[in-house]
């Protein structure tokens, strides 16, 4: 466990090539645990954490949305409310019963599914401070972001990614689009995403700068009469000059550029 800010811890694993984060917030009664990462085995140095960093607090679990590197670990908070979207049970069940995603096994220990939800907003309060949860559709239909206004600190989820913001099954680029613009009216300093560095708000640019170019590259493409499988996009035609993609996200690229010409 690190900590990022003071009492905002962070343990980052690998899933499948994507560092993928989860993170604590200590406060003085409660304390919030971000995410479960894939199965209780990767979340338990949090769960240990929990143990002798937060004895005696009342622990709130929030999965930022149903996919499995989020999820597949809720197993391991079984004393805990766990809160969420108010699309995101129906999303794991269906994620657990098959379709897009059955190739992820989930944990013998099942996952339990949230039992808070809520719709766009979500307050808790603690010694005066504030934890927003906010729904952000665009990434999937279910994600949310954590909002603390006093520390001027954001948990993004998936909503934000670097270096570019995976396509698989989200909730349309306009809607995303128009989510990370209302997050540019928050204020915050730093933001935190589930995959990639914690940065300013430079990636919510970046990442607008994304999602729209690729849609307008990939039709342009289309109407163009190009073949869907032999896409010419090169990926930093898409990104800030200078950023380096690794083989995994020049792979997530390359999907992301299917997913957009199936939308189309
Ligand atoms: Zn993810």
């Amino acid at each position: 466990m690190k900590e990022l800010a003071p009492s905002v811890w962070t343990h980052v694993i690998d899933a499948e090539g994507f560092p993928t984060l989860a993170a604590v917030l200590l406060m003085p009664r409660l304390v919030f645990v971000v995410d479960t990462l894939t199965g209780p085995t990767e979340v338990a140095p949090v769960v240990d954490f929990l143990a002798s960093e937060a004895a005696g607090r009342r622990v709130v679990v929030i999965d930022t949305h149903h996919h499995w590197d989020h999820v597949f670990g809720n197993s391991a908070f079984p004393e805990a409310d766990i809160v969420a979207q108010r699309a995101c049970p129906r999303l794991i069940q269906a994620e657990l019963q098959g379709g897009d995603e059955s190739l992820r096994l989930p944990p013998p220990e099942g996952v339990p599914l949230p039992n808070v939800t809520f719709g766009d907003r979500l307050t808790y309060s603690d010694a005066e401070e504030a934890v927003h949860l906010i729904h952000t559709p665009g990434h999937s239909e279910d994600s949310l972001v954590v909002f603390l206004p006093q520390r001027r600190l954001l948990l993004g989820g998936d909503t934000v990614e670097w270096p570019l913001p995976n396509f698989g099954q989200r909730d349309g680029a306009d809607e995303w689009i128009r989510t990370l613009r209302q997050l540019k009216q928050l204020p915050v300093d730093l933001i935190v995403p589930s995959h990639g560095p914690t940065m300013g708000k430079t990636i919510l640019d970046a990442n607008e700068r994304y999602i729209a170019g690729v849609y307008e590259a990939v039709a342009e493409a289309k109407a163009a009469g190009a073949d869907r499988n032999e896409l010419d996009l090169p990926v930093e035609r898409f990104l800030p000059g200078g950023v380096v993609v690794d083989d995994v996200y020049a792979d997530a690229h390359r999907e992301n550029l299917l997913w957009a010409w199936d939308e189309i």
